[in-house]
Protein backbone atom coordinates (compact mmCIF):
# COMPACT_ATOMS: atom_id res chain seq x y z
CA UNK A 1 0.00 0.00 0.00
CA UNK A 2 1.04 3.02 -1.22
CA UNK A 3 1.84 6.21 1.22
CA UNK A 4 -1.21 8.78 1.54
CA UNK A 5 -1.94 12.15 2.67
CA UNK A 6 -5.10 12.07 5.10
CA UNK A 7 -7.34 14.79 5.06
CA UNK A 8 -10.43 15.68 7.19
CA UNK A 9 -13.65 17.27 5.58
CA UNK A 10 -16.21 18.55 7.72
CA UNK A 11 -17.98 20.06 5.35
CA UNK A 12 -19.58 19.37 1.67
CA UNK A 13 -18.06 21.98 0.19
CA UNK A 14 -14.11 21.24 1.51
CA UNK A 15 -15.11 17.55 0.49
CA UNK A 16 -15.87 18.58 -3.13
CA UNK A 17 -13.14 21.28 -3.24
CA UNK A 18 -10.46 18.37 -1.99
CA UNK A 19 -12.17 15.95 -4.05
CA UNK A 20 -10.65 17.89 -6.87
CA UNK A 21 -7.28 17.47 -6.11
CA UNK A 22 -5.07 14.82 -8.73
CA UNK A 23 -4.98 11.45 -6.75
CA UNK A 24 -7.47 12.40 -4.02
CA UNK A 25 -10.12 9.89 -3.06
CA UNK A 26 -12.87 10.11 -0.64
CA UNK A 27 -13.31 8.09 2.62
CA UNK A 28 -16.50 7.12 4.35
CA UNK A 29 -17.32 4.38 5.73
CA UNK A 30 -13.79 2.51 4.29
CA UNK A 31 -15.11 -1.05 3.42
CA UNK A 32 -14.73 -0.65 -0.34
CA UNK A 33 -11.55 1.92 -0.47
CA UNK A 34 -9.06 0.07 2.06
CA UNK A 35 -9.60 -3.16 0.29
CA UNK A 36 -8.86 -1.80 -3.13
CA UNK A 37 -5.50 0.15 -1.70
CA UNK A 38 -4.50 -2.75 0.21
CA UNK A 39 -4.64 -5.38 -3.19
CA UNK A 40 -2.44 -1.96 -5.06
CA UNK A 41 -5.99 -0.72 -7.13
CA UNK A 42 -6.34 2.26 -5.40
CA UNK A 43 -3.46 4.48 -5.05
CA UNK A 44 -4.79 7.84 -3.71
CA UNK A 45 -2.48 10.47 -2.99
CA UNK A 46 -5.14 12.14 -0.63
CA UNK A 47 -7.78 10.18 1.09
CA UNK A 48 -10.73 12.57 2.29
CA UNK A 49 -12.26 12.09 5.26
CA UNK A 50 -16.23 12.60 4.40
CA UNK A 51 -17.34 10.55 7.41
CA UNK A 52 -17.86 13.38 9.46
CA UNK A 53 -20.04 15.87 7.25
CA UNK A 54 -23.31 16.72 9.28
CA UNK A 55 -26.41 16.14 7.47
CA UNK A 56 -25.47 13.68 5.07
CA UNK A 57 -27.46 11.03 7.17
CA UNK A 58 -30.19 11.88 6.94
CA UNK A 59 -33.40 9.59 5.79
CA UNK A 60 -36.81 11.67 4.61
CA UNK A 61 -39.52 9.87 3.09
CA UNK A 62 -43.01 11.30 2.10
CA UNK A 63 -45.66 9.46 -0.18
CA UNK A 64 -43.85 11.23 -3.19
CA UNK A 65 -40.21 10.16 -2.30
CA UNK A 66 -37.32 9.10 -0.37
CA UNK A 67 -34.09 11.21 -0.17
CA UNK A 68 -31.73 9.29 1.44
CA UNK A 69 -28.11 11.25 2.46
CA UNK A 70 -24.58 9.56 1.26
CA UNK A 71 -23.23 9.12 4.71
CA UNK A 72 -26.63 7.04 5.87
CA UNK A 73 -25.56 3.94 6.83
CA UNK A 74 -26.69 0.18 4.68
CA UNK A 75 -27.88 -1.35 7.72
CA UNK A 76 -29.79 1.81 8.98
CA UNK A 77 -31.98 2.35 5.60
CA UNK A 78 -32.36 -1.55 5.83
CA UNK A 79 -33.84 -1.17 8.72
CA UNK A 80 -36.06 1.92 8.71
CA UNK A 81 -40.00 1.00 9.09
CA UNK A 82 -40.74 3.72 6.21
CA UNK A 83 -38.34 2.08 3.51
CA UNK A 84 -39.76 -1.25 4.38
CA UNK A 85 -43.59 -0.76 4.21
CA UNK A 86 -42.70 2.14 1.07
CA UNK A 87 -39.75 0.42 -0.94
CA UNK A 88 -39.59 -3.10 0.42
CA UNK A 89 -37.12 -4.17 -2.49
CA UNK A 90 -34.62 -1.37 -1.57
CA UNK A 91 -34.71 -2.72 2.14
CA UNK A 92 -34.55 -6.24 1.15
CA UNK A 93 -31.76 -5.70 -1.32
CA UNK A 94 -29.71 -4.28 1.62
CA UNK A 95 -30.78 -7.21 3.97
CA UNK A 96 -28.54 -9.38 1.42
CA UNK A 97 -25.93 -7.43 0.58
CA UNK A 98 -22.55 -7.75 2.31
CA UNK A 99 -22.36 -9.32 6.00
CA UNK A 100 -23.66 -7.42 9.32
CA UNK A 101 -20.79 -6.09 10.28
CA UNK A 102 -20.26 -4.06 6.47
CA UNK A 103 -23.96 -3.20 6.08
CA UNK A 104 -23.20 -1.50 9.52
CA UNK A 105 -19.64 0.61 8.46
CA UNK A 106 -20.50 0.78 4.96
CA UNK A 107 -22.60 4.03 3.39
CA UNK A 108 -25.13 4.61 0.17
CA UNK A 109 -22.84 6.62 -1.44
CA UNK A 110 -19.68 4.10 -0.76
CA UNK A 111 -21.99 1.84 -2.43
CA UNK A 112 -22.75 3.28 -5.44
CA UNK A 113 -19.19 4.02 -5.92
CA UNK A 114 -18.53 0.44 -5.22
CA UNK A 115 -15.77 -1.16 -8.01
CA UNK A 116 -16.14 -4.94 -9.83
CA UNK A 117 -15.24 -8.05 -7.77
CA UNK A 118 -13.69 -9.12 -11.47
CA UNK A 119 -10.84 -11.34 -9.92
CA UNK A 120 -8.55 -10.13 -12.08
CA UNK A 121 -9.32 -6.49 -12.01
CA UNK A 122 -8.47 -7.16 -8.04
CA UNK A 123 -4.91 -9.19 -8.43
CA UNK A 124 -2.71 -6.24 -10.79
CA UNK A 125 0.73 -8.52 -9.54
CA UNK A 126 -0.59 -11.55 -11.48
CA UNK A 127 -2.78 -10.17 -13.58
CA UNK A 128 -1.26 -6.98 -15.66
CA UNK A 129 -3.82 -7.16 -18.27
CA UNK A 130 -6.76 -5.29 -17.62
CA UNK A 131 -8.46 -2.49 -19.47
CA UNK A 132 -10.21 -0.99 -16.26
CA UNK A 133 -7.31 -1.06 -14.32
CA UNK A 134 -5.12 -0.03 -17.03
CA UNK A 135 -6.61 1.40 -20.16
CA UNK A 136 -5.36 -0.30 -23.44
CA UNK A 137 -3.56 -3.28 -21.57
CA UNK A 138 -6.54 -6.04 -22.56
CA UNK A 139 -8.94 -8.21 -20.37
CA UNK A 140 -7.58 -11.32 -18.86
CA UNK A 141 -11.13 -12.66 -18.07
CA UNK A 142 -11.57 -13.10 -21.73
CA UNK A 143 -10.36 -16.51 -22.29
CA UNK A 144 -9.72 -17.46 -18.43
CA UNK A 145 -12.34 -17.96 -15.52
CA UNK A 146 -15.74 -16.15 -16.86
CA UNK A 147 -17.92 -17.97 -14.05
CA UNK A 148 -19.17 -14.79 -12.53
CA UNK A 149 -18.75 -12.14 -15.76
CA UNK A 150 -21.61 -10.32 -17.07
CA UNK A 151 -23.64 -11.71 -20.33
CA UNK A 152 -24.96 -7.99 -20.70
CA UNK A 153 -23.60 -4.86 -21.88
CA UNK A 154 -20.42 -6.41 -22.44
CA UNK A 155 -17.94 -5.07 -24.97
CA UNK A 156 -14.65 -6.49 -26.28
CA UNK A 157 -12.88 -4.91 -24.00
CA UNK A 158 -14.27 -5.60 -20.30
CA UNK A 159 -16.94 -8.45 -19.32
CA UNK A 160 -16.65 -7.56 -15.62
CA UNK A 161 -20.61 -7.73 -13.79
CA UNK A 162 -21.60 -4.97 -12.00
CA UNK A 163 -21.55 -6.41 -8.26
CA UNK A 164 -23.85 -4.39 -5.91
CA UNK A 165 -27.22 -4.58 -4.86
CA UNK A 166 -28.61 -1.82 -3.83
CA UNK A 167 -28.56 -0.02 -7.10
CA UNK A 168 -30.67 -2.47 -8.78
CA UNK A 169 -33.50 -1.44 -7.02
CA UNK A 170 -32.76 2.12 -7.58
CA UNK A 171 -32.56 1.68 -11.18
CA UNK A 172 -36.13 -0.60 -10.88
CA UNK A 173 -38.01 2.95 -9.30
CA UNK A 174 -36.36 5.35 -11.53
CA UNK A 175 -34.02 6.71 -8.33
CA UNK A 176 -31.99 9.88 -9.21
CA UNK A 177 -28.52 9.97 -7.85
CA UNK A 178 -27.89 13.86 -6.30
CA UNK A 179 -23.99 15.57 -6.88
CA UNK A 180 -24.55 19.11 -6.13
CA UNK A 181 -25.27 21.01 -8.82
CA UNK A 182 -26.20 17.88 -10.69
CA UNK A 183 -29.06 15.46 -10.72
CA UNK A 184 -28.67 12.13 -12.45
CA UNK A 185 -31.13 9.23 -13.10
CA UNK A 186 -29.26 6.21 -11.15
CA UNK A 187 -29.40 4.35 -14.41
CA UNK A 188 -27.56 6.93 -16.02
CA UNK A 189 -25.14 7.00 -13.40
CA UNK A 190 -23.47 3.56 -14.18
CA UNK A 191 -21.85 3.31 -17.54
CA UNK A 192 -21.62 0.40 -19.83
CA UNK A 193 -17.49 -0.31 -20.58
CA UNK A 194 -17.47 0.27 -24.11
CA UNK A 195 -14.20 0.90 -24.99
CA UNK A 196 -13.46 3.23 -22.13
CA UNK A 197 -13.98 0.30 -19.25
CA UNK A 198 -12.26 2.51 -16.65
CA UNK A 199 -15.00 4.64 -16.53
CA UNK A 200 -17.82 2.72 -14.51
CA UNK A 201 -19.58 6.22 -13.13
CA UNK A 202 -20.55 9.81 -14.74
CA UNK A 203 -19.04 11.87 -11.59
CA UNK A 204 -16.43 14.39 -12.50
CA UNK A 205 -13.89 15.67 -10.41
CA UNK A 206 -14.81 17.75 -7.52
CA UNK A 207 -18.21 16.03 -7.63
CA UNK A 208 -19.50 14.18 -4.45
CA UNK A 209 -22.21 12.50 -3.87
CA UNK A 210 -24.70 13.72 -1.38
CA UNK A 211 -28.02 11.61 -1.72
CA UNK A 212 -30.34 9.63 -3.46
CA UNK A 213 -33.49 10.38 -4.45
CA UNK A 214 -36.47 7.28 -4.72
CA UNK A 215 -39.81 8.76 -5.97
CA UNK A 216 -42.61 7.03 -4.88
CA UNK A 217 -45.26 4.71 -6.54
CA UNK A 218 -47.68 1.93 -6.00
CA UNK A 219 -44.86 -1.04 -8.10
CA UNK A 220 -42.39 0.23 -5.82
CA UNK A 221 -44.77 -0.19 -2.52
CA UNK A 222 -45.54 -3.54 -4.15
CA UNK A 223 -42.20 -4.69 -4.54
CA UNK A 224 -39.18 -7.50 -3.93
CA UNK A 225 -35.45 -8.10 -4.12
CA UNK A 226 -34.68 -11.89 -4.82
CA UNK A 227 -30.90 -12.88 -5.02
CA UNK A 228 -29.72 -15.88 -6.07
CA UNK A 229 -26.33 -16.86 -5.18
CA UNK A 230 -23.64 -19.75 -4.10
CA UNK A 231 -23.97 -19.75 -0.85
CA UNK A 232 -26.68 -17.76 1.34
CA UNK A 233 -25.03 -14.59 3.35
CA UNK A 234 -21.70 -12.69 2.43
CA UNK A 235 -21.89 -13.15 -1.34
CA UNK A 236 -22.23 -11.59 -4.25
CA UNK A 237 -25.21 -12.54 -6.64
CA UNK A 238 -25.43 -15.02 -9.71
CA UNK A 239 -28.27 -13.28 -10.55
CA UNK A 240 -30.85 -11.16 -9.01
CA UNK A 241 -33.67 -9.30 -10.05
CA UNK A 242 -35.51 -5.90 -8.30
CA UNK A 243 -39.09 -6.15 -9.59
CA UNK A 244 -42.58 -3.86 -8.57
CA UNK A 245 -46.09 -4.81 -9.17
CA UNK A 246 -48.87 -2.56 -9.39
CA UNK A 247 -52.47 -4.48 -10.69
CA UNK A 248 -55.81 -2.72 -12.25
CA UNK A 249 -59.53 -3.23 -9.61
CA UNK A 250 -59.45 -7.02 -10.68
CA UNK A 251 -56.67 -8.07 -9.27
CA UNK A 252 -55.18 -9.67 -12.39
CA UNK A 253 -54.32 -7.69 -15.07
CA UNK A 254 -50.43 -6.07 -14.33
CA UNK A 255 -51.06 -1.91 -14.65
CA UNK A 256 -47.49 -1.07 -13.56
CA UNK A 257 -44.26 -2.95 -13.67
CA UNK A 258 -40.82 -2.29 -13.31
CA UNK A 259 -37.96 -5.04 -13.63
CA UNK A 260 -34.40 -4.65 -13.35
CA UNK A 261 -31.35 -7.35 -12.90
CA UNK A 262 -28.15 -7.41 -11.17
CA UNK A 263 -25.41 -10.50 -11.52
CA UNK A 264 -25.66 -10.60 -15.19
CA UNK A 265 -24.67 -7.32 -16.38
CA UNK A 266 -22.05 -4.63 -16.56
CA UNK A 267 -24.22 -2.03 -14.80
CA UNK A 268 -27.46 -2.37 -13.06
CA UNK A 269 -30.12 -3.83 -15.51
CA UNK A 270 -33.16 -2.27 -16.42
CA UNK A 271 -35.20 -4.93 -18.27
CA UNK A 272 -37.66 -3.00 -20.25
CA UNK A 273 -38.96 -4.99 -23.00
CA UNK A 274 -40.13 -7.36 -20.51
CA UNK A 275 -41.78 -4.56 -18.46
CA UNK A 276 -43.80 -3.27 -22.10
CA UNK A 277 -44.34 -7.01 -23.16
CA UNK A 278 -46.06 -7.65 -19.64
CA UNK A 279 -48.02 -4.12 -19.16
CA UNK A 280 -51.90 -4.82 -19.78
CA UNK A 281 -50.99 -8.29 -19.77
CA UNK A 282 -53.06 -10.85 -17.10
CA UNK A 283 -50.89 -11.76 -14.36
CA UNK A 284 -50.47 -15.54 -15.81
CA UNK A 285 -47.53 -17.76 -15.04
CA UNK A 286 -46.95 -18.88 -18.72
CA UNK A 287 -46.95 -15.36 -19.83
CA UNK A 288 -44.57 -14.21 -17.25
CA UNK A 289 -42.09 -16.80 -17.37
CA UNK A 290 -42.16 -15.85 -21.82
CA UNK A 291 -41.79 -12.53 -20.66
CA UNK A 292 -38.49 -12.76 -18.90
CA UNK A 293 -37.12 -14.69 -21.03
CA UNK A 294 -37.04 -11.21 -23.52
CA UNK A 295 -34.94 -9.76 -20.58
CA UNK A 296 -31.21 -11.82 -22.36
CA UNK A 297 -31.81 -10.54 -25.56
CA UNK A 298 -28.35 -9.49 -26.82
CA UNK A 299 -26.62 -11.60 -24.03
CA UNK A 300 -23.28 -12.77 -24.95
CA UNK A 301 -21.84 -15.26 -22.72
CA UNK A 302 -17.78 -16.47 -22.18
CA UNK A 303 -18.29 -20.09 -21.69
CA UNK A 304 -18.61 -20.49 -18.11
CA UNK A 305 -20.94 -17.79 -17.16
CA UNK A 306 -23.46 -19.07 -20.08
CA UNK A 307 -25.85 -21.09 -17.50
CA UNK A 308 -26.68 -17.25 -16.29
CA UNK A 309 -28.69 -16.72 -19.79
CA UNK A 310 -31.15 -19.41 -18.21
CA UNK A 311 -31.26 -18.14 -14.55
CA UNK A 312 -31.87 -14.68 -14.64
CA UNK A 313 -35.37 -14.79 -16.52
CA UNK A 314 -36.47 -17.63 -14.00
CA UNK A 315 -35.27 -15.18 -10.63
CA UNK A 316 -37.29 -12.38 -12.36
CA UNK A 317 -40.26 -14.66 -13.00
CA UNK A 318 -40.30 -15.95 -9.42
CA UNK A 319 -39.63 -12.29 -7.90
CA UNK A 320 -42.91 -11.54 -10.41
CA UNK A 321 -44.84 -14.39 -9.61
CA UNK A 322 -44.12 -13.94 -5.62
CA UNK A 323 -45.51 -10.63 -5.54
CA UNK A 324 -48.80 -11.62 -7.53
CA UNK A 325 -49.19 -13.99 -4.59
CA UNK A 326 -49.50 -11.07 -2.22
CA UNK A 327 -52.18 -9.15 -4.28
C1 LIG B 1 -16.44 -8.90 1.62
C2 LIG B 1 -17.40 -7.93 1.01
C3 LIG B 1 -18.63 -8.39 0.55
C4 LIG B 1 -19.53 -7.48 -0.02
N1 LIG B 1 -20.73 -7.94 -0.49
C5 LIG B 1 -21.58 -7.06 -1.09
C6 LIG B 1 -22.83 -7.49 -1.62
O1 LIG B 1 -23.20 -8.67 -1.53
N2 LIG B 1 -23.63 -6.57 -2.20
C7 LIG B 1 -23.29 -5.24 -2.28
O2 LIG B 1 -24.06 -4.43 -2.80
N3 LIG B 1 -22.11 -4.81 -1.81
C8 LIG B 1 -21.26 -5.70 -1.23
N4 LIG B 1 -20.07 -5.26 -0.76
C9 LIG B 1 -19.67 -3.88 -1.03
C10 LIG B 1 -20.07 -2.97 0.08
O3 LIG B 1 -21.46 -2.77 0.04
C11 LIG B 1 -19.28 -1.70 -0.13
O4 LIG B 1 -17.96 -1.98 0.27
C12 LIG B 1 -19.79 -0.53 0.65
O5 LIG B 1 -21.12 -0.23 0.36
C13 LIG B 1 -18.94 0.70 0.38
O6 LIG B 1 -19.36 1.74 1.23
P1 LIG B 1 -18.30 2.54 2.10
O7 LIG B 1 -19.03 3.63 2.76
O8 LIG B 1 -17.54 1.62 2.99
O9 LIG B 1 -17.37 3.09 0.94
P2 LIG B 1 -15.83 3.49 0.94
O10 LIG B 1 -14.99 2.28 0.96
O11 LIG B 1 -15.56 4.53 1.96
O12 LIG B 1 -15.75 4.17 -0.48
C14 LIG B 1 -15.95 3.39 -1.66
C15 LIG B 1 -15.71 4.27 -2.87
O13 LIG B 1 -16.73 5.24 -2.95
C16 LIG B 1 -16.18 6.57 -2.96
N5 LIG B 1 -17.14 7.35 -2.18
C17 LIG B 1 -17.58 7.09 -0.92
N6 LIG B 1 -18.53 8.00 -0.57
C18 LIG B 1 -18.68 8.82 -1.62
C19 LIG B 1 -19.53 9.95 -1.89
N7 LIG B 1 -20.41 10.40 -0.99
N8 LIG B 1 -19.42 10.58 -3.09
C20 LIG B 1 -18.55 10.13 -4.03
N9 LIG B 1 -17.72 9.07 -3.83
C21 LIG B 1 -17.80 8.42 -2.65
C22 LIG B 1 -14.82 6.40 -2.34
O14 LIG B 1 -13.92 7.39 -2.80
C23 LIG B 1 -14.41 5.02 -2.82
O15 LIG B 1 -13.91 5.09 -4.14
C24 LIG B 1 -19.17 -6.12 -0.14
C25 LIG B 1 -17.95 -5.66 0.36
C26 LIG B 1 -17.07 -6.55 0.92
C27 LIG B 1 -15.75 -6.03 1.43
S1 LIG C 1 -13.36 -8.17 -17.27
FE1 LIG C 1 -12.92 -5.98 -17.08
S2 LIG C 1 -12.24 -5.79 -14.97
FE2 LIG C 1 -12.03 -7.96 -15.51
S3 LIG C 1 -9.96 -8.23 -16.37
FE3 LIG C 1 -11.29 -7.79 -18.07
S4 LIG C 1 -11.09 -5.57 -18.30
FE4 LIG C 1 -10.39 -6.05 -16.24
Amino acid sequence: MRDFSYLRADTIEAARNASALPGAMLLAGGTTLVDLAKCGVAEPSTVIDISHIDGLNTIDITPERAVIGALAKMSHVADNVEVKSRFPAVSEALWQAASAQLRNMATIGGNLMQRTRCPYFRDPQNFPACNKRAPGSGCSAIGGVTRGHAVLGVSEACIATYPGDLAIALVAFDAEVHLGERKLKVEDFFLAPGATAEREHDIRPGEVITAIEIPGSAAARRSTYIKVRDRQSYEFAAASAAVGLELEADGRTIRDIRVALGGVATRPWRARAVEDTLRGKALDEHIVREACELAMQGAVDHGANHYKIALAPRVAARAILKLGETA
